[in-house]
């Protein structure tokens, strides 16, 4: 078993437009590493999750930044040390819908927001993303002026101050703005540097009770695999709290929904976990901090497609209740993102899209005053009091983020 030293220690979320160059930027820190143990599982968790771990490294008696990088060896031929293992949550490709992104950022310690120099600021999703690292409280910031190699000094300078207008009076307003070309490989050390003086390893308890936020769920066995040969379901998320150890019992709520005499109850799930990967690693422990793959004890079937997303898994008798309705207080934004209408207040009988953690759930609102409402669920959550909700509303053909949610008791 390899030893745990490797496990990524904090999640970084890849935020911004279409197009800037996210998914580019994570291949080019996530360097070279391959992966010679269960290809099929960490296959599985990368792809559905988006997600990759770079270790930041740094060459010996070399000053800051040029001592940062990603290679094992330095331009002089030494080898390079080991700093830490980020885990990077990069948002899928032409995913326009908030929920995703929202979902991710409960995952996040911190996020690297990318910005092209080649269009002006802010592009929708730029602004709809800094907004969403706004009121979901994520301070840690880093931006990447990407694809600087595409434009001459002038406009490089401009698309600057514009990024600078941009975030004034948002969480980014201090955030470092690093020049770089991911694609050419330019200024990658800086971004390190930045990177490890804003966004630090957090800090997390000692309770020994794992807690776990879901964020996807899988069946790894090919289709075909004979009864005896399959492999239990697999969650993949990230353990908020707590340690995890293969043979560990860990409960999943809500759960699963089952039907009895005509009425239907979520049932909390019980299961063993079997394994545990970070990253590249299998693991006989895993500590917060990465996204965790959890191989189970559960029926394949209970776990494939997403069907437990967005549920908490951990130490069972700890979890947060499983609610069919909550009271929570509201706090609405000015204005839609990237219009200029103002947000009226929240009615009874309206819909709402909510995100809890990594749980996406409609909600039809049963009674609202200013500032608080109470809303019933299609679909139950495990939430503890004070937790954040991302509420959207419909408007037009798409749901958009109007305000942040708090549980109340
Ligand atoms: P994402 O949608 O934000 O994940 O963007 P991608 O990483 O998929 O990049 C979109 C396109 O921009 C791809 O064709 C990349 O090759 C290109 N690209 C990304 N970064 C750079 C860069 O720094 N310079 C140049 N010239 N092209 C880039
Ligand atoms: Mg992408």
């Amino acid at each position: 078993m390899v030893t745990k030293t490797q496990q990524p220690e904090v999640n970084i979320g890849l935020v911004g437009h279409v197009d800037h160059g996210k998914t580019t930027l994570v291949q080019a820190l996530s360097g070279s590493w391959t992966d010679q143990h269960s290809e099929e599982m960490k296959r599985g968790i990368s792809i559905r999750l988006g997600y990759a771990d770079a270790t930041f490294r740094r060459c010996p008696g070399m000053d800051e930044p040029e001592c940062y990088t990603v290679e094992e060896e330095c331009e002089n031929g030494e080898p390079s040390e080991r700093i830490r293992t980020v885990s990077f949550v990069d948002a899928p490709g032409h995913e326009t819908l908030m929920a995703t992104m929202l979902s991710g950022a409960a995952l996040m310690d911190g996020a690297v927001l990318v910005v092209s120099a080649t269009e002006d600021v802010p592009q929708a999703q730029t602004e709809e993303h800094l907004m969403a690292l706004d009121i979901i409280g994520i301070e840690n910031v880093v931006i990447a002026q990407n694809k600087v190699d595409l434009v001459d000094r002038d406009r490089a300078v401009e698309n600057y101050q514009q990024i600078q207008e941009f975030v004034e009076g948002t969480v980014a307003e201090d955030a470092p703005i690093v020049p770089v070309s991911a694609q050419q490989g330019v200024n990658l050390d800086l971004l390190i540097n930045a990177i490890e003086d804003e966004i630090p390893t957090p800090e997390r308890s000692d309770s020994d009770d794992a807690r776990m936020f879901v964020a996807r769920s899988f069946d790894i066995n090919r289709p075909g695999t004979t009864w005896g040969n399959l492999s239990g379901g697999v969650v993949g998320g990230s353990l908020v709290d707590g340690t995890l150890d293969v043979d560990d019992e860990i409960e999943l709520r809500p759960g699963r929904e089952v039907e009895e005499g005509g009425q239907s109850e979520w049932q909390p799930i019980t299961t063993t976990v079997r394994s545990l990967q970070a990253g590249s690693e299998m693991l006989d422990t895993a500590t917060p901090g990465g996204l965790l793959g959890v191989g189970t004890g559960l029926d394949p079937s209970y776990t494939k497609g997403d069907a437990l997303a967005g549920q908490v898994a951990g130490t069972p008798g700890t979890l947060p209740p499983t609610r069919n309705a909550f009271e929570m207080d509201v706090d609405l934004l000015e204005r839609v993102v990237g219009g200029e209408d103002e947000i009226e207040e929240i009615s009874t009988g309206e819909p709402l899209m909510l995100t809890v953690g990594t749980a996406t759930t409609v909600g039809a609102v049963t009674s609202a005053r200013e500032g608080e409402c109470e809303v019933s669920l299609k679909r139950p959550v495990c939430a503890a009091e004070g937790a954040k909700i991302a509420i959207n509303r419909r408007v037009g053909a798409r749901w958009r983020l109007i305000g942040i949610g708090t549980l109340a008791e």
